[in-house]
């Protein structure tokens, strides 16, 4: 078997019938290189230094594809607009009441909560959404 340039988030893509397109790796790239929780703006800024014509509603369509196929994650906060994260293992976020700043929270016995959970309500629970509120450590510094 002939191992493909690009591996898994190729793979993913190809599953579904899509490929990588050049967009599709710079909003990807965007959203890598951003190292957070980027909104679509952010996502849109960094896209367009590799791909100055690329338009905000191309990049907002891309980042919908690339969630449904798996590869990016949507997240809404306490804001109007979605921030997101590439998809990786389950977690939950810290996020710093003065700035803003948003960071992932390593989601410890996250598997027996989950359990818990669906036999506590007897649901079908396929997200969490578990959020911790504070000031960041820049913030605390600043008084
Ligand atoms: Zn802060
Ligand atoms: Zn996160």
């Amino acid at each position: 078997v002939k191992e493909e340039v690009g591996g898994e988030e190729y793979r993913r893509l190809k599953r579904k019938g899509l490929q990588m397109t050049h967009q599709r790796k710079v909003v990807l790239d965007a959203v890598r290189e951003a190292s957070g929780h980027p909104d679509a703006q952010e996502v849109y800024r960094r896209a367009r230094a590799k791909a100055p014509s690329i338009s905000l509603g191309t990049v907002y369509r891309t980042l919908g594809v690339l969630c449904d196929v798996g590869l990016l994650r949507e997240r809404r906060f306490e804001e109007a607009q979605s921030r997101y994260e590439l998809e990786r293992e389950e977690h939950f976020h810290a996020i710093c009441t003065d700035c803003g700043l948003i960071r992932d929270v390593a989601a410890l016995g996250f598997g027996d909560l989950l359990a818990q959970a669906r036999v506590g309500t007897g649901f079908d629970l396929v997200e969490q959404k578990v959020e911790f509120y504070g000031r960041c450590p820049e913030c605390q510094s600043r008084n």
